[in-house]
């Protein structure tokens, strides 16, 4: 059948009137855990522990039917341009199981969100979404889009404009060319990214991309360009996770972090260096005994003449033997009652070393060694576990100078919030290198003399697959541009939380169509599958995401609603 624009768009709507019956009753939900947790007219953190497995599924259905809203969003926007029939499909899948899920989630435990069955049937199962769902979660549906994907490969059109279409074109090229072939070697023997890599990237500017103009970054000086990272980090992140698209997160985030707290000084002195890949640098913030709870870090920094000593172990500081300078976070006040306001960001500078481990000793007897902790993926940086003894930081390095003391918790939060984003779009680079491999395959392997990209279930796979990335990927770019505007910051958890949660099921499904060629090591998806697994542990853990960002602020903003049934 032809497609209609018309027709499509009033489809759309439905779906949009169907999602929005699904968020009333998350907005009761988070409404219902607000009153249970509430001590003194206040949200209590401890009580609202207590709802913690209600509050993880809420997140999860919030953040799904999110995502469908900026899907149909998108469709809506492709549509309006005259083409859009299969943007338009993907919506109505994602929108359709998005539903589905929410159903099981609130169903499970209607009495932790002060929901009845027949509440929850009353929105759910209105005709609103029966149509919905009746139509797009049927066989033939998912068949038909997934012959659609094994044939043209398509994740939906990108609707970008042309500087971010032309930035993206430029990494693309250089990600094919370049990651994509070395890729296999650093990850299969475990080496460290080489300077074939480093400097044509550095060249590209790949290292300034949050750095404003006038720091010698590709960032416009008077305005944020999130969505020009989060492209740019997509398409390195298609030619490898290791090797290439994280790479630039430890700038992202030192840039981020200097560019809230640091002085001009040290704006001055670091950020250009960083943006031209002069400097590279790590991110120390997690130790031994503490990773989510960051507000609770002890590695100590002793005042001393001129400056400050650490003394203390991190831990997973990605990238540290290359590194030339380290944000480590330190305790600079011994008063543990003051919790994070005890806590400063140092700028702690070394030379750079190539290898599995390291050690330097400063002319002063300070010291600071590493040692690469052995991974299952994820290779080409190495993560470190890492030993300061009595290391000399100078003053001048104290993030912020005198007034940066006590401040470094929330100079390490406007950091992360930027590595967030970033880490979405990493997840949704992966996920495309990952269906394009399952759809090559798929077309080429045949299996019962015919195939596997012919029978229906490969097909609904691939139609899961290519709608998964389709929505989080302009999910992705929908939260770059509400930063760009200066909002965003609970989207930004949200939409890591779930693309990485979505990239684990894409590169899962794509070893699986490989058969037991996907669990060989010389096959790119069995790279793909442990790099994915990652995503979800760093740059917030996706419970303390769900649970302590997200879960957390929904309850905060609550208000009374009323559920039919
Ligand atoms: C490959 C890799 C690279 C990394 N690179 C860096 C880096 O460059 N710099 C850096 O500083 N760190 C880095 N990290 C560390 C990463 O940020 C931490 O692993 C992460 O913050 C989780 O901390 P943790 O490992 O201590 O887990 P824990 O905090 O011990 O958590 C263990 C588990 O408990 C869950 N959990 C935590 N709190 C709660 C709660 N309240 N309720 C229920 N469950 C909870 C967590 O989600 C997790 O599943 C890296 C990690 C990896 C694996």
């Amino acid at each position: 059948m032809a497609f209609e624009p018309k027709q499509a768009a009033e489809d759309l709507a439905r779906a949009e009137a169907a999602i929005a019956r699904g968020r009333r009753l998350l907005d009761r939900a988070a409404w219902t855990l607000r009153e249970r947790s509430l001590e003194g007219g206040q949200v209590s953190a401890s009580r609202l522990d207590e709802a913690q497995i209600a509050c993880f599924d809420m997140a999860l259905g919030f953040a799904e039917v999110t995502a469908a809203r900026f899907a149909i969003g998108y469709a809506e926007r492709a549509v309006a341009s005259g083409a859009g029939e299969v943007e338009a499909r993907f919506a109505r899948l994602f929108a359709a199981e998005s539903l589905h899920a929410l159903r099981g989630r609130l169903a499970a435990r209607p009495a932790d969100y002060g929901l009845t069955g027949k509440e929850i049937s009353a929105a759910l199962d209105h005709d609103a979404v029966r149509a919905l769902t009746g139509e797009c979660l049927a066989s033939g549906f998912l068949e038909a889009l997934g012959a659609t994907v094994i044939e043209t490969g398509t994740t939906g059109a990108y609707l970008l404009d042309e500087q971010h279409e032309m930035m993206r074109g430029t990494f693309r090229k250089f990600a094919s060319a370049v990651v994509q072939p070395l890729a296999e070697e650093i990850h299969r023997h475990d080496l460290l990214i080489p300077d074939a890599i480093l400097k044509p990237l550095a060249e590209l500017g790949g290292f300034g991309l949050s750095i404003p103009e006038r720091y010698g970054g590709l960032q416009p000086d008077d305005r944020d360009d999130n969505l020009g990272m989060i492209v740019v980090t997509e398409e390195l992140s298609r030619g490898s996770l290791g090797a290439a698209g994280s790479l630039i997160t430890r700038p992202e985030i030192l840039a981020r972090a200097l560019l809230k707290g640091g002085t001009e000084e040290q704006k001055q002195r670091f950020l250009p260096r960083l943006a031209a890949g002069e400097i590279l640098n790590a991110i120390a913030v997690t130790e031994p005994d503490y990773g989510s709870d960051v507000a609770s870090m002890k590695l100590r920094a002793t005042r001393t003449q001129g400056g400050w000593l650490l003394d203390g172990a991190k831990t997973w500081c990605t990238f540290n033997g290359k590194a030339h300078v380290m944000l480590v976070l330190a305790r600079t006040n011994p008063d543990v009652s003051l919790g994070h306001r005890g806590l400063s960001l140092l700028l702690a500078e070394k030379p750079s070393f190539d290898g599995h481990d390291f050690e330097y000793t400063q002319p002063g007897g300070g010291k600071v060694s590493g040692r690469a902790i052995a991974t299952i993926g994820y290779r080409g940086m190495h993560s470190y576990e890492t030993f300061f003894e009595a290391f000399l930081v100078p003053d001048e390095n104290l993030l912020g100078g005198p007034d940066g003391e006590g401040k470094g918790f929330y100079f390490t939060m406007a950091g992360f919030s930027g590595g967030r984003i970033q880490t979405a779009a990493r997840a949704v680079g992966l996920m495309s290198a990952a269906l394009e491999r399952a759809v090559a395959y798929a077309r080429e392997r045949k299996v019962f003399k015919k195939p596997i990209g012919d029978y229906p279930l490969t097909r609904a796979k691939l139609a899961r697959m290519a709608t998964s990335i389709a929505v989080c990927r302009q999910f992705t770019y929908a939260v770059g541009r509400l930063m760009d505007e200066g909002k965003g910051e609970m989207e930004a958890s949200l939409v890591k939380l779930y693309a990485c949660r979505a990239a684990l099921q894409v590169c899962n499904e794509a070893l699986q169509i490989h058969g037991g060629m996907g669990y060989a090591e010389e096959t790119a998806v069995s790279r793909y599958f442990v790099d994915s697994r990652v995503l979800s542990i760093f740059e917030g853990a996706e419970e303390t995401l769900a649970l302590k960002v997200v879960a957390r602020a929904l309850v905060d903003r609550a208000e009374k609603v009323e559920v039919e049934g």
